[in-house]
């Protein structure tokens, strides 16, 4: 490499001709020494051979006995049981014995820049929404600095607990969670793939009240971007698209019109980005439908014949367990102290809260409507870390009556296509990214397996291993 680009350099002390001729060679020459040395660093890219007793498809539900994944690079290269594997002579071997291998989970819908501690009860019945508002205006008003390392730090606990891609949506501040995922992927700071959607579009009124008049606007604009008809609904997104977003997130609420959304996917779609809608009660969920959404996020109010034109419409339902099984309690107990009536009051909302939820999923099933799973975490659940409190969380689905098989469908393979990435992550296949998680039991007898993720590779390497002794 070094001669060709010395001649260049004499080169242009020749006559201008001849130089310039010599020029172009000396460059070729270089290119192609350049081109070759890419050519072997690709073909010595890190091939490992990681062997198990199972690995589940969640496609098919079946499992492959024993399994071996050969990867090379980040990259799947070949999966099948020992005699169909013609592993390299040099490869890398991590034996996980008797584990059970899975693809590597999706959260499809997380908030990784909140982590909201719950007030004590008197502040919290100061403030409209005063469980969430309080903590979630701190974080925007805060330094962008300070919420940057607690977002790396939740998304390092997502991965370590076997999340290996989330959809983050919203409440990053104006570009927290687009830096993120770049620092991610340049390797800077360990953590999922992320899909980020930057600022979140609500209709002015949504989430904060009582601002100081004075400074309320730029207070907003750190956290949100406002719709207020059509023009400054597709003004929104291409601010979202300056930010190099890989989705768009709205809030539906009773002030959003069909219009307006329907603007927001128009724009959105002229970019190939999908538009995830939070919507909740029945007329929201009716403007996302009528609006072409690509996900509704939450959903828990819809209708029989609401769950049917989302499936005619191949909208997806992502399901959002986070508050079943007396979560907020769980979080509540350990951080404040409760009064005896809202100890009582907690009890029997969150019983009414879960049989809902338990008709809720059965009816998402029966309908047929596409469906994936997320978190929505985005609260300080004491003594767990991010991840565990979001596995957790899926966990939920199978309490509520949810197969185990659809539960892990919904955080893998179906939150694949829910994402638009079925072609790089969600099964354990040749060509996709090497995304795997291991765990000590079946998953499927027993879906807490996947609170206790014992083995995570993300773009084949390892990022944690508590089955194989070093
Ligand atoms: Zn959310």
């Amino acid at each position: 490499m070094q001669i060709p680009i010395r001649q260049a350099f004499e080169l242009l002390e020749q006559p201008p001709l001849t130089c310039m001729r010599k020029i172009a060679t000396s460059f070729a020459l270089v290119f192609l020494t350049l081109a070759s040395v890419q050519l072997s660093a690709q073909s010595a890219a890190s091939v490992t051979l990681v062997k198990a007793e199972r690995l589940l498809d969640p496609r098919t539900g079946n499992v492959l006995t024993p399994a071996f994944v050969l990867i090379e690079g980040d990259k799947v290269k070949q999966v099948g049981s020992s005699s169909q594997i013609g592993v390299p002579s040099g490869a890398k071997i991590i034996d996980l014995g008797i584990a059970t291998l899975l693809p590597g989970l999706i959260d499809s819908h997380t908030h990784l820049f909140l982590d909201i501690i719950v007030p004590p009860e008197a502040e919290m019945a100061r403030h409209e929404n005063g469980l969430f508002a309080p903590g979630m205006l701190l974080a925007m008003v805060e330094s962008p600095t300070k919420r940057a390392f607690l977002g790396a730090q939740m998304a390092r606990e997502d991965l370590e607990s076997g999340i290996t891609t989330v959809r983050n949506l919203g409440h990053s501040g104006v570009d927290g969670d687009t830096e993120l995922r770049d620092a991610i992927n340049a390797g800077r700071v360990p953590g999922p793939r992320i899909l980020a959607s930057a600022r979140k579009l609500i209709t002015r009124g949504s989430y904060v009240q009582n601002l100081n008049p004075a400074l309320a606007e730029p207070i907003l604009q750190q956290e949100f971007l406002l719709i207020e008809g059509t023009d400054r609904a597709r003004a929104a997104v291409r601010q979202n698209e300056f930010q190099n977003v890989d989705v768009i997130k709205v809030t539906a609420d009773d002030n959003l019109t069909v219009p307006e959304l329907a603007a927001v996917v128009e724009e959105a779609h002229r970019q190939h980005l999908k538009v995830a809608v939070h919507a909740v009660d029945k007329t929201s969920i009716q403007t996302a439908i009528d609006a072409g959404a690509d996900s509704i996020e939450h959903g828990n109010d819809s209708s029989d014949e609401q769950l049917r034109q989302m499936r005619d419409k191949g909208i997806f339902l992502d399901l959002t367990p986070t508050a079943y099984g007396g979560f907020f309690l769980k979080i509540m107990e350990p951080t404040i102290v409760l009064s005896a009536e809202t100890r009582s009051s907690r009890v029997s909302s969150s019983a009414r809260r879960d049989k809902q939820y338990k008709d809720f999923v059965q009816r998402v099933l029966k309908s047929g409507v596409k469906f994936a799973a997320g978190s929505d975490m985005c609260w300080f659940y004491p003594g767990n870390t991010r991840g565990q409190a979001s596995t957790a969380t899926f966990a939920n689905l199978r309490d509520a009556g949810m197969p185990a098989l659809d539960v892990i469908r919904a955080i893998t393979i179906h939150a694949a296509e829910g994402l638009g990435w079925q072609d790089r992550i969600g099964t354990v296949e040749p060509g996709k990214f090497a995304d795997l998680v291991a765990v000590s039991g079946d998953p499927l007898a027993d879906i807490t397996e996947l609170e206790r993720v014992r083995f995570v590779m993300k773009d084949g390497k390892v990022v944690r291993n508590d089955l194989t002794k070093p």
